[in-house]
């Protein structure tokens, strides 16, 4: 049988829970980085047909509707 001292084993067990960790933090960067959303970027789309509201990720000024997959058109809101 393997004799490890307490202060080795110790160690040991520190290392895996920061390999551990390391490995869940660089998990949770590469989700965020692949699910990236940016508001700038995407446009609120509703449709005429059936006002269900959608939002699309790049600033495209036509789009299908996911429900009825009618062709909604992004128009711009006037300022006042
Ligand atoms: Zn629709």
């Amino acid at each position: 049988m393997i004799t490890v001292p307490m202060d080795k084993a110790f160690i040991i067990y520190l290392m895996i829970w920061l390999i551990t960790i390391s490995i869940l933090w660089v998990r949770k960067l590469w989700r965020d980085n692949a699910h990236d959303w940016n508001p700038n970027k995407s446009r609120l789309f509703r449709c005429d047909k059936c006002h269900y509201a959608f939002i699309h990720k790049e600033s495209i000024s036509i789009s299908r509707c996911p429900r009825c997959n009618s062709i909604c058109v992004f128009r711009k809101r006037r300022r006042f």
